[in-house]
């Protein structure tokens, strides 16, 4: 390649001089290791054409792989409201700046009434929410204790805090307390869980979290990212649904998963949301979302409450997806709520059983490691409210068929509980 002739008059003429080199041609050695793991990801053009369907790079596929649980983030009409907000289209400062609009505060407030807290902390997506709670909560002297299969934005939080971290089994206590009890007693302690696991669907043991918690004096924090908006009183979410909200200090949870809109939330008390307010990196340093969003969220969240029939039937729907997959022979895992995988085992199996949905209109996406461990890929579907049954009544014929065809189910027999 050579270089475009520099102007005559240009102080950098210099530059020519050298031989231009690729600097970022080892790249391409990372990304054909990836191909050949079949690891590699791109992006795809995604349009959302209607509720509970999408247009992938121009074919209509039945959306099995949304997190809009309830069906919230399609526009109503009589959204955007005719308040003030909604016309600031930008944002324009960070929220200690000039950016905590009054949409914020309106937000803040009714969420933590909602959530029966002292105070809320909005952040701008989940995932700066984690990094900054973490990694302020803990420090170098300390130690953090995690389920294995937490969200990759629990284990960047406890990266960047520098803290111990102890990652232990999936849901078991009996691990999580082995290493509690070995724990340095001048160190604070953390212990931060999903409370509904996004890979696998699976539920926290939080009776259990929070008994050990109180016996070893640790810190609790709960991310309810799939499942506020989904349990307990009007949505309000797992901890509430199991009356735990006066013992679990950090409550998280997002506005991009079930309530249709973008951002994050921490309920606590005054004294939490006060410290996070200083402490917070990802929520000092970065611009405020922008007011409409923010009253998005406001909007959704008042109509997720309102609307019990979304929660209602998002439940009736997966336990009867669930049950007929299983009835197919397919392993679903230990899936108990709207997240649904098929187990796959091989990268391989699982970008096959991907394609074979695709041809036949379905959007199933294969998540492969690093995402889950190593050998346990899996095509991760999701239910929302918005699905029509006779719609997921074909899907599963599809996908016994693509199953079959992937060999990932063996025989038409042993159904007998499977109409
Ligand atoms: C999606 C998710 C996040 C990140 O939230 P975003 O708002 O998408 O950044 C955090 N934790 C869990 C468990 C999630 O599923």
């Amino acid at each position: 390649m050579k270089h475009r002739q520099a102007d005559e008059n240009s102080e950098y003429t210099a530059d020519q001089t050298h031989t231009p080199t690729d600097s970022l041609a080892w790249m391409d050695a990372e990304l054909d290791e990836l191909q050949a793991r079949q690891q590699v990801r791109s992006l795809r053009e995604t349009a959302v054409t209607a509720a509970g369907w999408l247009d992938v790079e121009g074919k209509r596929l039945l959306h099995l792989a949304s997190n809009d649980y309830l069906g919230l983030s399609m526009a109503e009409n009589d959204w955007p409201e005719p308040s003030p907000a909604a016309r600031l289209l930008g944002s324009g400062a960070s929220r200690l700046i000039t950016g905590h609009y009054p949409a914020y505060a309106r937000l803040e407030e009714e969420f933590a009434a909602f959530k029966q807290a002292e105070a809320c902390l909005v952040f701008s997506s989940g995932y700066m929410a984690n990094i900054g709670v973490i990694s302020s909560l803990v420090g170098r002297n300390d130690e953090v204790f995690s389920d294995r299969y937490n969200h990759a934005s629990i284990v960047d939080g406890m990266l960047l805090s520098r803290a111990k971290l102890h990652r232990y089994k999936h849901g078991d206590m009996n691990h999580l307390e082995s290493l509690l009890k070995k724990a340095n007693p001048n160190g604070k302690k953390l212990i931060v869980s999903d409370s509904i696991f996004s890979m696998d669907g699976t539920m926290v043991p939080l009776k259990e979290l929070v008994e050990l918690k109180h016996r070893y004096g640790a810190m609790l924090m709960i991310d309810e990212a799939h499942s506020s908006g989904l349990y307990g009183p009007e949505g309000a979410g797992l901890i509430h649904e199991m009356g735990l909200q006066d013992d679990i200090e950090i409550q998280m949870g997002t506005f991009s998963k079930a309530y249709g809109g973008y951002g994050a939330y921490i309920t606590g008390s005054r004294r939490l949301i006060r410290y996070l307010t200083n402490h917070a990196r990802s929520l000092i340093y970065t611009t405020a979302l922008p007011p409409v969003v923010v009253e998005m969220n406001r909007y959704n969240v008042r109509r997720s409450r309102q609307e019990p029939w979304r929660r209602e039937r998002l439940n009736e729907l997966s336990g009867w997806f669930r049950h007929q997959l299983k009835g197919m022979g397919f392993d679903t895992g230990n899936s108990v709520c709207q997240i649904i995988p098929v187990m796959t085992g091989s990268n391989e199996k699982a970008l096959q059983f991907s394609r074979e949905l695709h041809q036949r209109g379905i959007a199933g996406v294969a998540i492969r490691p690093p995402t889950v461990p190593a050998g346990s890929a899996r095509i991760r579907f999701t239910l929302t409210a918005v699905h029509e049954r006779a719609d997921l009544t074909w899907a599963l014929e599809q996908m016994e068929e693509a199953g079959h065809a992937c060999g990932l189910i063996s025989s038409q027999t042993d159904r007998a509980d499977h109409v």
